[in-house]
């Protein structure tokens, strides 16, 4: 079975290696260079922020984040020589009107990840000592993790480069999908090569509303920019993830914190301001003064692919054969990464699905009567 996958990111990554390694064949496409969009961008822990906050479709994939990615970067390791480092610090929360909320969160769903206990002070500075002071208690998850996101784009990358089934074609865009009697035959590239294909797989994240045109199909997914800055201390000197009024600090083991982030609609600008930069530095230096005394090294932004409620779509996408979709992750497409490839996976090759996949059906996408172009 031949599939072209349109966009590699983490979502079209994750779905070719799955799909490659079930036997398929995979040509994958990408307007930039590879990995090189939101999922190098954002943060990589492993859950939503504030798990009580978002969609149960959302955690349910998440909780699969982890376990998944694990068992990748043991099989790929010896190949890549890339390890992605699962980092477990453990986070604390200092948002107080969550503490209640978090608790009975944990205790009511039982996932192994979300176990969380309310720390007081001493117990606090036991966890992580540069707290600072104006924080006398806080929720600690003991079992939340982030992966090092750019390592893990470059480890599937080089993984799949040298994979005898898959071809790659970077600073490709992808201008039409070939449509023939309501079935999908393949993509044609902006320079004009036809690529015929048995199925077709749309992973172009935040700019997935492309494709709503030619499928006469309204896609409600949008870029949202978050902005990021970096760190470097000396290696493992933040002990734990960080977070308040959402902003976080991610501590990566040689010593890197990735810091942020923010929401604001830009269109497709990536560019990074001053204010919004200022922002997020208060609120890190707020939760950890002392990193005042360390050098911030690069700044960025990246575009999230917003969807309603953050629930990704992912499946046959209605009225049209053979295209599927695998987008809209919004905040949440790097823990959520590994289970929707797996769950595309399963879908396209009629096996059984790790979740019951109907919550991400893309046939909540609502028909169009748009100009077909
Ligand atoms: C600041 C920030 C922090 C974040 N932190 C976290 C976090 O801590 N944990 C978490 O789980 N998630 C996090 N996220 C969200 C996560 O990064 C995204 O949900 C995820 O990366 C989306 O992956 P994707 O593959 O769908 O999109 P992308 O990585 O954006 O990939 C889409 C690709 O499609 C390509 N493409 C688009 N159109 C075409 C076309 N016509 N032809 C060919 N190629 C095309 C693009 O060039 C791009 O490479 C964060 C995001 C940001 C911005």
């Amino acid at each position: 079975m031949h599939i072209a996958i349109i966009g590699a990111g983490i979502s079209g990554l994750m779905s070719a290696l799955e799909l490659a390694e079930q036997g398929c064949s995979v040509d994958i496409f990408d307007q930039q260079l590879a990995g090189q969009a939101a999922s190098w961008a954002g943060g990589g822990i492993l859950s939503p922020m504030y798990p009580w906050r978002y969609a149960p479709e959302v955690n349910q994939l998440a909780q699969y984040g982890k376990p998944l990615y694990q068992t990748w970067n043991e099989k790929l390791l010896p190949i890549t020589g890339i390890d992605f480092q699962i980092h477990d610090t453990g986070m604390l929360i200092f948002d107080k009107e969550d503490f209640e909320i978090g608790l009975n969160y944990a205790s009511r769903y039982q996932e192994p990840m979300q176990q969380c206990e309310l720390l007081n002070r001493p117990k606090l500075e036991n966890i992580n000592p540069y707290i600072s002071q104006k924080f006398q208690q806080a929720i600690y998850f003991p079992q939340l993790s982030n992966v090092r996101n750019p390592r893990l784009l470059q480890s599937l990358i080089c993984y799949l480069k040298q994979h005898p089934a898959v071809r790659f074609f970077d600073q490709c865009p992808v201008k039409k999908l070939i449509i023939q009697n309501k079935k999908v035959l393949g993509i044609e590239t902006e320079d004009g090569r036809k690529f015929s294909a048995d199925h077709v797989v749309i992973t172009s994240g935040a700019w997935s509303q492309k494709w709503q045109q030619q499928i006469q199909c309204h896609i409600p997914v949008h870029p949202v920019q978050g902005q990021m800055l970096l760190f470097k201390t000396p290696e493992n000197w933040l002990p734990t993830m960080c977070m308040n009024r959402v902003m976080y600090l991610i501590p990566r083991q040689d010593g890197h914190i990735v810091c942020g982030s923010s929401m604001a609609d830009t269109g497709f600008s990536t560019a990074v301001d001053e204010h919004t930069q200022q922002d997020i530095l208060s609120a890190c230096l707020e939760m950890v003064p002392e990193l005042a005394q360390f050098p911030i090294v690069k700044r960025w932004a990246g575009l999230r692919p917003s969807s309603p409620q953050g629930i990704p779509y992912i499946g046959a996408m209605p009225e049209l054969e053979n295209l599927w979709a695998n987008f809209g992750h919004f905040r949440n497409g790097l823990c959520m990464g590994s289970g929707s490839a797996r769950l595309l996976r399963q879908l396209i090759l009629g096996q059984e699905t790790l979740v019951d996949p109907n919550a991400y059906s893309p046939s909540r996408l609502k028909q169009q009567n748009l100009i077909s172009c």
